[in-house]
């Protein structure tokens, strides 16, 4: 079975980091916004039945009730598997018992809460404002169970005592999951711009080796590199993602991957409001399918089962690529632990040997 992302891309503010797909929310252009989405469903989605929904951003929590009943109006039209996962992304300030409860209605069964940090002096920074945070997880958890919040770490000034004060800040939540990102200073963000320093990368090491071992010991599951979960709580949308799975991408700048088509919507919103809604597609040979296989399935601390990897080409891993450079438990190929943080050089490296 399938997965859907659906982009929305509207924000009350712009984060100084940020390179997605976003713009300032506006309500005109959210009403054609909407519009458009449902006619690029309607014409692309093949009525299959998806296993998991996730409504992305942006910040989705950002638009108002009647912006969302339009928006649950295109959800309804994907037929829902009995056990789906519906993952909607919020801002924390967003946070309130009608959105809960509006959410709640509309089969939505997960939340991805944007906090990115509790610390004031790095929130700042990052363009961010952060109000009662602990109140509105408790609310939100009278809602829904299974919660991810997302963290952010590596900020220049940042030292590892504001991390460790973070990660007890997020522990003291008790939610189910985390992602957390180092940050990364993209072009044409407002960081850049302004020259802000990316901090030492071995303090960066240092801050994701603290990570691991402090969720770790709180018993979270290190699973995928930026992301930690509580037993059976792992985000099945996005290991869609990387097992490699097929999904739909709706709305602006969205990837999908159906029938053997990787494709990327424009990423212009003036483009997609005309029905330019396509900028790429490209047909994947095996090669580049079992290529993605492995890139994608390395990402996950597990990394790739070899089992899988024949029952869906027919050939061995072995057969395929050099794995000289990965390790090897009974069934799977995988980046060991201490290499995980510079995956992205060995994954270029094996792929560019392959
Ligand atoms: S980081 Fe999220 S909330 Fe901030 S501007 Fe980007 S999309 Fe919007």
């Amino acid at each position: 079975m399938r997965g859907v992302y659906i982009h929305v891309p509207f924000c009350k503010s712009i984060c100084t980091y940020c390179d997605f797909c976003k713009m300032y929310k506006n309500d005109d252009l959210i009403k054609k916004y909407l519009k458009k989405l449902s006619f690029e469903v309607e014409e692309n989605y093949l009525n299959d039945v998806i296993k998991t929904i996730y409504i992305g951003g942006g910040t989705p929590s950002c638009l108002s009730k009647n912006e969302l009943k339009s928006l649950f109006k295109i959800t309804k039209k994907i037929k829902l598997s009995k056990n789906y996962e519906f993952t909607f992304e919020c801002n924390i300030n967003d946070i309130n018992e009608n959105l809960l409860m509006f959410l709640k209605e509309n089969n939505v069964n997960r939340l991805s809460i944007g906090v990115e940090s509790f610390n004031e002096k790095l929130l700042k920074i990052m363009g961010r404002k952060n109000t009662d945070v602990a109140k509105k997880i408790k609310l939100a958890k009278s809602y829904f169970s299974n919660i991810n919040v997302d963290l952010i770490y590596g900020l220049n000034n940042e030292t590892m005592d504001d991390l460790d004060d973070d990660l007890k800040n997020f522990l003291k939540l008790d939610v189910p999951h985390i992602s957390i990102y180092c940050l990364i200073l993209e072009d044409n963000t407002i960081l850049k711009i302004n020259n802000y320093q990316e901090l030492d990368s071995d303090i960066e090491r240092q801050m994701y080796d603290r990570i691991r071992k402090v969720l770790r010991k709180n018993d979270y599951i290190h699973y995928e590199i930026s992301n930690f979960c509580k037993k059976n709580y792992h985000s099945r949308h996005n290991m869609i993602y990387w097992n490699n799975e097929e999904y739909y991408g709706f709305g602006l700048g969205a990837g999908g991957f159906i029938n053997n088509i990787r494709y990327e919507n424009t990423r212009s919103i003036n483009n997609y409001l005309k029905g330019k809604i396509r900028l790429e597609e490209e047909k994947l040979d095996e090669k580049t399918n079992m290529e993605n296989e492995m890139i994608l399935g390395l990402r996950k601390i597990n990394g790739v089962s070899r089992k899988k990897f024949y029952k869906k080409y027919h050939k061995n891993i072995e057969e395929v690529f050099d794995v000289s450079k990965l390790n090897k438990n009974n069934n799977n190929y995988y980046i060991s632990k201490k290499y995980i943080y510079v995956e992205n050089s060995i994954l270029t490296d094996f792929i560019d040997k392959n």
